[in-house]
């Protein structure tokens, strides 16, 4: 086992991974930005090294300080989190070359499911059903209206270095198109520096339904069953739950094997997500992500497993902890994500926290680096907590979020917390009956 790792992220994830490690009895590097020096994964960490100015191009994305700050620290191992470098293949292989352990999936694989056109080709091969669309990247308008009169409009144009819900157009009709297929092709351009993309048939009224599965990088590979993401802001989650309120055991052992066997065949190391889009029984792969996802919290509450300390033991070479048979699911987990951001525009909050005094209790766990008097820098993603509850079914995991969600106290600067409050009251989200569209209407309703 390693004896020292580091960790090349911050903020709740970062202290996700050193709690993880301080339990296996490893040591934890903390790497910073100036902006960070009081942060609490600094604080937390066995040691701290900064890395670099604010900016997170110069600090947490530079790969040249972070592999140097190995170096100096000895730290064996790195784990990326999520965000930042966790999906960068280079960044893996250069830990590699260096004779540093990436936390992760093979350079390879990152890159393979990366690219969402090569992601979309190896998933069909491997047997996992996919959304109808272009084979290929479509490089200009006449293919583009060739390929929306195949599958019918509407079609979504989405970019093949995605990520983020980035870049994404949709268009119901041929004039639409064009302009969706130019501004999705320069928004693309902007934020990814890689101006392809490709078309999708547009599902009108489908669930976010995503597979987490998790291999030993031998060939054997088990999954953790699903989790319902649908409510979401921009193709940005905000409450997610494990297991989806309508996914059946007969639909999630089969969705689910399929994904297992398709990892166990390619040799997949470590904590990967397999996302779908669900619709009337059916299931449509979107992406995969090679990596810990935000919300994996609510995974390791209905299994009662560690998925970090898992991800830590592959990549030390050791097997998995558990196999397919021993993965039972009990009770019923949600997550929200507590942004600092100001309702109705969620527009960013940052500044300092008077005061934080998180929730606790029977089956309540907050993910979060804030403190009394930690001021959040106003460079980096507003994230700044997961509250995430545990109960014996949904019922009991709703009444316990309402109550946690009344304890939580974050003052000083506005947050989303009462939007969950306001989600809580309404009868679909009591009933589980959402889709991928429902939160975005339910604001136009509520705010305008
Ligand atoms: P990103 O990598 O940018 O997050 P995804 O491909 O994972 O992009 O899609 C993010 C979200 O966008 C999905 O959860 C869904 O809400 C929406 N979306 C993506 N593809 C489609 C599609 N074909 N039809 C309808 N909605 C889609």
């Amino acid at each position: 086992m390693f004896e020292k790792i580091l960790i090349a992220n911050r903020g709740e994830i970062a202290l996700r991974v050193i709690r993880a490690a301080r339990e296996m009895g490893i040591k934890s590097v903390a790497v910073h930005s100036t902006a960070d020096a009081d942060a609490m994964h600094v604080r937390m960490a066995d040691e701290s090294v900064c890395i670099g100015p604010a900016s997170s191009t110069d600090s947490y994305l530079n790969k040249a300080a972070i592999i140097s700050a190995c170096e100096i620290t000895g730290a064996q191992a790195v784990h990326p989190g999520y965000g930042f470098l966790s999906e960068n293949a280079a960044f893996a292989q250069a830990l590699s070359d260096h004779g540093i352990v990436f936390i992760g999936p093979t350079a390879e694989h990152i890159r393979i499911m990366g690219d969402k056109i090569t992601a979309k080709e190896t998933a069909a091969a491997l047997g996992i059903p996919v959304v109808p669309g272009s084979p290929s990247g479509v490089a200009d308008f006449e293919t583009a209206i060739g390929v929306a009169a195949s599958i019918g409009f509407p079609v979504i144009i989405k970019a093949t270095a995605g990520g983020g819900g980035r870049g994404m157009k949709v268009a119901k009709n041929a004039a639409e198109l064009e302009v969706a297929f130019r501004t999705a092709r320069s928004e693309a351009k902007a934020a990814f520096g890689n101006d392809e993309v490709y078309i999708e048939k547009y599902l009108q009224k489908p669930r976010h339904i995503e597979i987490q599965v998790f291999g030993d990088g031998k060939g054997n590979a088990v999954h953790l069953g699903e989790r319902d993401c649908s409510l979401q802001r921009r193709h940005q989650k905000v409450f997610e739950e494990a297991p989806g309120p309508v996914i059946t055991p007969a639909l999630r052992d089969k969705i689910g094997k399929i994904c297992a066997d398709a990892v166990a065949k390619i040799s997949y190391i470590g904590a990967g997500t397999v996302e779908f889009l669900y619709e009337d029984g059916e299931f449509f792969f979107i992406e995969m992500n090679t990596r810990l996802q935000v919300e994996h919290p609510v995974t390791e509450a209905i299994f009662g497993v560690d998925l970090v300390r898992e991800q830590i033991r592959v990549a030390a070479g050791l097997p998995m902890s558990f196999t397919q048979d021993e993965l039972e699911i009990n009770g019923h987990a949600i997550e929200v994500r507590i942004n600092a951001e100001k309702l109705p525009n969620f527009s960013p909050c940052p500044g300092k926290v008077r005061m934080f005094h998180a929730p606790g209790g029977y089956g309540v766990r907050m993910d979060s680096a804030l403190y009394s008097g930690y001021s959040i820098p106003p460079y980096y993603d507003s994230l700044i907590g997961k509250l995430i509850v545990h109960g014996r079914d949904r019922p009991e995991a709703l009444a316990r979020l309402h109550r946690a969600l009344g304890e939580l106290v974050v003052d000083g600067v506005d947050t989303t917390v009462p939007l969950f409050a306001a989600l809580l009251a309404e009868p679909d989200i009591q009933n589980g009956d959402y889709n991928i569209h429902w939160l975005e209407k339910w604001l136009e309703r509520q705010f305008g």
